[in-house]
């Protein structure tokens, strides 16, 4: 979003839609909670109280989570904030790395990246960063956890810089750390910030100073610590490099504010930056052409499917991102895949409290379309133009297991859970040909306990993994007549996956060198095509 870029209606350029990526314990929750307290659509930090028995809160839905120990649902929020609108999707927070990750990152035009001021750059951040720089998506980093011992700040960024490869421009300079921290220098604004200790939800205090020989510095920071602010600034001035809007905006450079989330420090100047230098929501590439936001026709995609997120309702919630236009409810879509007409009649913003039915929703914001299972991720919904959506990701399943009801009684309600979790693309299902029971494939091994959890949770049937006979599955496709000949005499290896379409199934890199030499008309891929 260059400065001579075409100008976007306002309702669309006013809006921001993000994620929040963080190595787990760094600050992720704390620092969601303080956007949801300022944007006004909590209370209180941590006190969100239901209306009524049946409205479920958003942190009911956190509770439901941590009581299972683990995060493994991303959902979208949405509120205002001074003249913005906030969409902010929840990354899945759990330490194994799962395709929910990369597709939720395919929804959002910008990242906060958030560390803690004591351990720097960790394993999850550097990998969710990688994530983001596929797409040379905008990151904003906060450095959290300034009320503790923290490192020096010059070597967190310096870390910063090395590790992840990016410029980082400090937006703030902390002053002080752990018991001695003060607040921080907003070099942005030349504003002194000062931290309440008494109040962990309100607001530092500014003060309005006119550069760093203001005398009015003197008043609210100790000689020591003052003469130590002025030296470590005038440092970064001569060996950081500035703020630049457009290197941010192409991923090239990341601006740091430092603070404490858990004290409400640092947190609105976040928020500011984020309303301030953009990005507006970002043109989408499809197969076709780019679709700029701007575009009078409501075009989206589904990046996201979640079965039984209200345990009252079977249904299913495809989160679907606007990519173009002004969408109203009751819309008459096309559904790309099936050439079918869809009606949107309930389609649901994720306001912060609960599920809200939308009347309307723009560009950058992320619906919620209750469905029978039509809508798969991928999928693009348009006002009747064929576009494929090209960002989102599908995943090799690297890992097979075999799954089996403990109780033999359930094998059958064991499919139709199973089939439901290959649709929402938390697995891939596969049924051998020869002999029972499923063939599970996830690219981490988490997912499968995740699964496993879910499956009796969700449905009431305990299940158990184990080792399978298989550790790589590839699509089949090409030459029709060579397909059968395969399929014939290879029948042990030979099963469907959830839309019937065949695959390969093999332990050995041997097993797929063969059929690739025996089998010229025949393709083996790793991936299928989401579309
Ligand atoms: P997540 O795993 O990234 O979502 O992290 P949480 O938000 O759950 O925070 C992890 C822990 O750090 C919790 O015990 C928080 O109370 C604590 N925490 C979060 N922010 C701060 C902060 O600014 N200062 C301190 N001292 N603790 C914090």
């Amino acid at each position: 979003m260059l400065d001579n870029a075409p100008k976007l209606p306002p309702e669309i350029a006013r809006r921001r839609t993000f994620a929040i990526i963080a190595h787990p314990d760094a600050g992720k929750t704390t620092l969601t909670e303080k956007f949801l307290l300022f944007g006004g659509a909590i209370q209180m930090a941590g006190q969100v109280r239901a209306k009524g028995e049946a409205r479920r809160t958003r942190s009911d839905f956190l509770k439901m989570e941590q009581d299972r120990g683990i995060s493994v649902s991303a959902s979208a929020m949405s509120f205002e904030y001074k003249e913005f609108r906030f969409n902010l999707v929840d990354t899945p927070g759990h330490s194994d790395f799962s395709e929910d990750t990369y597709r939720t990152l395919t929804a959002v035009d910008a990242a906060i990246m958030v560390i803690d001021g004591a351990k720097g750059v960790e394993s999850q951040t550097r990998k969710l960063f990688e994530v983001c720089r596929l797409r040379d998506l905008p990151i904003l980093t906060f450095c959290n956890k300034m009320d503790r011992e923290s490192r020096d700040t010059f070597d967190i960024i310096d870390e910063i810089q090395e590790n992840l490869a990016i410029d980082v421009a400090p937006a703030s300079w902390p002053i002080g750390s752990g018991k001695d921290f003060l607040g921080a220098y907003d070099l942005l604004n030349d504003r002194l910030e000062i931290m309440d200790r008494a109040d962990r939800n309100k607001v530092a205090e500014s003060v309005q100073i006119k550069g760093l020989d203001d005398p009015k510095l003197e008043e609210h920071i100790p000689a020591d610590q003052l003469a130590k602010l002025r030296e470590e600034i005038e440092m970064a001035r001569e060996l950081l490099p500035a703020f630049d809007r457009a290197s941010f905006l192409n991923g090239s450079m990341t601006p740091i504010w430092f603070g404490s989330a858990i004290n409400s420090f640092g947190v609105k100047e976040l928020m500011d930056g984020i309303g301030t230098y953009g990005p507006e929501p970002q043109p989408q590439k499809a197969a076709e052409r780019p679709v700029d936001a701007g575009e009078p026709k409501v075009t989206g995609f589904v990046f996201k499917v979640q079965a039984n997120m209200d345990p009252k309702h079977r249904d299913r919630v495809a989160f679907v991102r606007l990519a173009s236009g002004h969408f109203e409810r009751g819309m008459k879509m096309l559904h790309v895949r099936s050439k079918k007409p869809m009606a949107v009649t309930n389609p649901v913003l994720f306001l912060a409290a609960d599920r809200e039915l939308a009347d309307e929703a723009y560009a950058g914001d992320i619906i919620g379309i209750p469905n029978h299972g039509q809508l798969r991720i991928g999928d693009a919904l348009t006002e009747g133009e064929t576009l494929r959506f090209t960002g989102i990701p599908s995943f090799a399943p690297e890992l097979l297991q075999s799954v089996r009801a403990t109780d033999p009684m359930k094998a059958k309600h064991l499919e139709k859970a199973l089939m439901q979790f290959a649709e929402e693309g938390a697995a891939k299902v596969f049924k051998p040909m020869i002999g029972s029971g499923f063939i599970v494939g996830v690219v981490g091994a988490l997912q499968f306990e995740v699964l496993a959890s879910r499956i009796e949770l969700e449905y009431g049937i305990p299940v158990r993994f184990e080792g399978s006979a298989f550790s790589s599955a590839r699509w089949i496709s090409g030459d029709e007549a060579e397909i059968e000949k395969l399929v014939n005499v290879n029948k042990q290896h030979i099963g469907t996956d959830n839309d019937g379409d065949l695959v390969f199934l093999t332990r050995l890199q041997w097993d797929i060198d063969r059929v690739v030499r025996d089998y010229p008309g025949v393709k083996l891929t790793a991936t299928k095509e989401l579309m």
